[in-house]
């Protein structure tokens, strides 16, 4: 390629990167103002990590794992520190990330000791022959790999071990509540903090990851969608790609980030419609959440249908959009 073709192809493409921080129901009035500021700075840092990786340059792929690493770094999302507990007390990741220029892809489950369960699916798509490890295997391939180790206990936070004794008061097995840890719950607060980002690049390519801790007193090494490529993540340069928050069983008897995209390649359904309908089919088995979703054009879409879903969206200029309720989607 000559530099002036490389320069077009520069010039013409666009950069987005699109993150979500989990849907659910929550109540507007229940969440504090400062709690939502707290939110909403993480979203803003985690969008500009992984813009300053697009503008340069770099690849879709780089641009997901900044942008994921900064919620699982930060305690305010179910995905590394921070993340929910197991009904015995233990905190469990899984993780998965998908190349769109190969359909490559690596993922994680049931992770107890890597600090960053995202880096962990990356090694594991870019340096082994697999595309899913599970539990102490997992761990191990990922120290192997220099990945940082840390003690389990460095994932927990208080107010998540709280969430777990009301849960395990309740019998119940909980979605990821995260009002205000002084707001009692009840079913109706019901949110899912996974995380998630799709993004685009310089060169046309789409990448898409997710990372979560999980449901809230979890039993018998459950493992949900988030890892599950084509349920919870799903990436293809000739369609979109997708990361998913929600119900993780429904999304994976949808199979519905691949449903997605296929809907988007096969038959050409404009992206919203294609994450409406899967939606309504997950709604319809009693399940709820949200998506993320991008194609090659940059265009995209961000759906759920709860009554919140954690979100945002920087694209070349670099301001970061950032929402929480439905009535400011439209800006973003
Ligand atoms: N989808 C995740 C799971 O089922 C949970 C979530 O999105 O909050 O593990």
């Amino acid at each position: 390629m000559t530099a002036n073709a490389h320069e077009t192809l520069i010039n013409s493409a666009p950069i987005r990167l699109l993150i979500h921080g989990g849907a659910g129901a929550v109540q507007r009035d229940k969440l504090s103002a400062e709690r939502e500021q707290a939110y909403r700075l993480v979203m803003a840092q985690s969008l500009m990590a992984g813009h300053a990786i697009l503008a340069a340059g770099g690849s879709s792929i780089q641009a997901v794992i900044a942008a994921i690493t900064v919620m699982e770094d930060s305690p305010l999302f179910n995905a590394g520190h921070g993340a929910v507990f197991t009904h015995n007390g233990r905190i469990e990741l899984d993780a998965s990330i998908m190349d769109g220029a190969n359909r490559m892809a690596g993922a994680v489950a049931g992770v107890t000791t890597t600090r960053n369960p995202i880096l962990a699916a990356h090694a594991v798509m870019a340096r082994s022959n697999y595309v899913l490890l599970i539990g102490e295997g997992a761990d191990q391939f990922a120290a192997e790999q220099g990945l940082n180790t840390v003690d389990p206990s460095y994932f927990h936070t208080q107010h998540r071990w709280d969430q777990l004794q009301r849960a395990i008061a309740r019998n119940q097995l909980m979605l990821d509540h995260d009002t205000d840890a002084a707001t009692p719950l009840t079913a109706s607060d019901e949110k899912h903090g996974t995380v998630g980002a799709v993004a685009l690049d310089r060169h046309g390519n789409l990448a898409a990851g997710t990372s979560t801790g999980g449901l809230t007193n979890k039993r018998f090494g459950r493992v949900g969608d988030s890892p599950i490529i084509g349920a919870g993540t799903y990436a293809d340069n000739r369609s979109v790609a997708v990361s998913a928050t929600g119900t993780g069983e429904m999304f994976i008897r949808t199979c519905a980030a691949f449903h997605i995209a296929e809907q988007v390649r096969m038959k050409k359904t404009p992206l919203p419609h294609a994450i409406d309908q899967t939606l309504a089919d997950i709604a319809a088995m009693g399940g709820e959440g949200g998506l993320i979703g991008l194609d090659a054009h940059g265009h995209f879409a961000m759906r759920f249908n709860t009554s919140a879903m954690f979100r945002g969206l920087i694209a070349e200029d670099g301001i970061a959009y950032v929402a929480i309720f439905p009535e400011t989607e439209a800006s973003i």
